[in-house]
Formats: structure tokens, C-alpha cells, sequence
């Protein structure tokens, strides 16, 4: 598995040379989730910052929180990778505790001395996450304990939640909002949810999935649809966030359609906390920060 990874990551090609049999990919999941039960407390795990950037002003207004796995031996092991596994088994409840804390208690603490002002917080929530009967408590718990004033927190939620118990959903989106935080429907278009669930839901923020992103200056198809897109949020008073901006063509028609924020390597890629620190200190325009070193 983790070798197909790197094979299909690692450039065209390579797919074939390194394929393992089923068997093998089997091995290597279990030894990756075994590992990854230790990884939590072993330190291993560490949140890198995306920037999120006010479109027209270029400036940043928060961060997305991206998981990390600093492996020992294998290196950096992407999210994509680990957290199906810890989906499937569980853990991610656990990780995700951890990573909410830590998202939480690193706002609160930019919250107080930033340059750059009220800065928001992003945090990825995952279907079995969002299901367990504590996410409420510890998302208050940590939002207490640190201070965060709770508006300034966006739990990132899929569309892929709509598909499960439509009525506890409901309810427990009704008590996150009761706390004060904001809802993101992240990767938006990519799902299967009816478009009737951003009026049945207090959802504030809609995040266009990359792969719209990817075509908004290339292709007229592409282009369309993220103009849909970017109207629908306008009149359903609705936040829109384009993913994955790569480029200043892409910016450009991004602005064109009002699109008020923007994420993506462009602008930069997900920061260490220390490197987000510098970035603040630079300034407003996150393109002028093109000497921090950016780790991948
Ligand atoms: P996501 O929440 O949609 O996060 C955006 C992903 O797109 C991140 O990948 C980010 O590094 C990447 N990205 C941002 N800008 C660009 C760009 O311009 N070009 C390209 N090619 N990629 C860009 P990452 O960090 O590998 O995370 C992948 C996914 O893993 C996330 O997608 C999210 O679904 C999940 N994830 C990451 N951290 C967490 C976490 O703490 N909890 C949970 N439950 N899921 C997480
Ligand atoms: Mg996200
Ligand atoms: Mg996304
Ligand atoms: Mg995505």
C-alpha cells in the first residue's frame, strides 16, 4: 500500500515496477495502522497551517489545520493515507481529540498575538469523528480551556455526513452552531448531498473542491461551474473558499467571479507553526513570503 503510495506520488510510470500483490499491500496496511495506534503518543503527529486568503486584499484571514505523521522510518506519511486507516479503525477518534486541541490552543494563542489580527482556525472533522457521541463536549471542552473565541472556529465537514442518520446530523450540527463555531462543507461538489441540504443546514462556508479549481481559467466547462458555484454561495449568503489555487491565471478568474477567499499553493503551502509565525510577521500579502522555507 505504502509503496504504491510512493510509486503513484513518486511520477508516471512507476506504478507497475513497484505494485505489490494484494497479500503484500495487506501486510503493509496492518503494519502502518499498528504503527499508527503508537504514533500519538510517540509525538509523531504535528499540525501544519495553511494559509486562507482574503481574495481581493490578499490578506490572510486563518489557517486550515493539516494533519502530519513524521514517521521514523518511512518519513512524512500523507493524511490521505493514514486517515482512512484510522477511520476505519477507530483511532482517528483520538487523533482527531488531539487535533482539535491542538488546532484550538494554537488559534488562542495567535488570536492574542497576531499582526495580522482576528485570525480563524480551520479543523478537519471526519464522518466517524463527527458520529461520536463526544465531539460536542470536546469541541467546548477545548474551546474553554483555551480561550478561542468560538466564532473564530470552522469545523470542516463533508458531504459524505449527509448520507448517514440524517436526523442525529441535524441535531448534532444544531448543537456545534449552539457553541458559536462555523461550519464548512469542504471539498463541495465532489459528494453526492442534494443541494437541499444548504438550506436545511446552518452551514457557513462552502469550500469548492480543487478539482473545479484546477479548470476555472483553462476550460469553459470549468470556468461555468465555478461561476455557478460562487453565485449559489452569494445567494444563499454563504462564505466560498476556492481550494487548491495554483496559479495567478487561476487568481485572476477567481477574482473576476468574486470569489471572496482563496487557499492554495499559490498563495502558500501548509506552514509549520513556526514558519506560519514568520508569514504573519512579514505581512498582509502572502506572496511576499516566498523565502520561507515551505516544507512539503
Ligand atoms: P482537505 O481538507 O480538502 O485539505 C486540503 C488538501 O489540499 C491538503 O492536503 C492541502 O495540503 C492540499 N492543497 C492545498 N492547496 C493545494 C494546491 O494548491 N495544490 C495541491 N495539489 N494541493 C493543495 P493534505 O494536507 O494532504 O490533506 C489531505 C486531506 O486529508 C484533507 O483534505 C483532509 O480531508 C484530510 N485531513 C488532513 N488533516 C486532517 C485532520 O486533522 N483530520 C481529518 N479528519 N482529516 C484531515
Ligand atoms: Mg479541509
Ligand atoms: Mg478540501
Ligand atoms: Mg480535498
Amino acid at each position: 500500500d505504502l509503496a504504491m503510495y510512493r510509486a503513484k506520488t513518486g511520477g508516471k510510470g512507476r506504478l507497475e515496477v513497484f505494485q505489490p500483490s494484494h497479500h503484500t499491500a495487506m501486510l503493509q496496511r496492518d503494519a502502518v495502522r499498528a504503527e499508527l495506534s503508537g504514533a500519538l503518543d510517540a509525538g509523531q503527529l504535528q499540525l501544519h497551517y495553511q494559509p486562507i486568503v482574503d481574495i481581493p486584499t490578499q490578506r490572510v484571514i486563518g489557517f486550515e489545520a493539516l494533519l502530519r505523521w513524521r514517521h521514523p522510518e518511512r518519513g512524512l506519511v500523507s493524511p490521505l493515507e493514514f486517515i482512512p486507516l484510522a477511520e476505519e479503525n477507530g483511532l482517528i477518534v483520538p487523533i482527531g481529540r488531539w487535533v482539535l486541541q491542538e488546532a484550538i490552543r494554537q488559534a488562542a494563542e495567535w488570536q492574542n498575538r497576531s499582526p495580522l489580527g482576528r485570525l480563524r482556525m480551520s479543523v478537519n472533522v471526519s464522518v466517524r469523528q463527527f458520529q461520536h457521541p463526544d465531539l460536542v463536549h470536546d469541541v467546548a471542552d477545548a474551546l474553554a480551556r483555551s480561550g478561542l473565541e468560538p466564532s473564530l472556529l470552522t469545523l470542516e465537514i463533508t458531504e459524505s455526513l449527509f448520507a448517514q442518520d440524517i436526523e442525529a446530523t441535524s441535531r448534532k450540527i444544531g448543537l456545534l452552531k449552539d457553541l458559536g463555531v462555523r461550519l464548512a462543507l469542504d471539498d463541495f461538489g465532489t459528494g453526492y448531498s442534494s443541494l437541499s441540504y444548504l438550506r436545511r443546514f446552518p452551514i457557513d462556508t462552502l469550500k469548492i473542491d480543487k478539482s473545479f479549481i484546477d479548470g476555472v481559467a483553462t476550460s469553459l466547462e470549468g470556468h461555468a461551474l465555478v461561476a455557478a458555484i460562487t453565485q449559489l454561495g452569494q445567494n444563499l449568503h454563504l462564505e466560498v473558499v476556492a481550494e487548491g489555487l495554483e496559479d495567478g491565471d487561476q487568481l485572476q478568474a477567481l477574482r473576476a467571479l468574486d470569489c471572496p477567499l482563496g487557499q492554495g499553493y499559490h498563495f502558500s503551502r501548509p506552514l509549520s507553526a513556526g514558519d506560519a509565525v514568520k508569514l504573519m510577521l512579514i505581512g498582509k500579502k502572502p506572496a511576499a513570503a516566498a523565502g520561507i522555507p515551505v516544507p512539503v
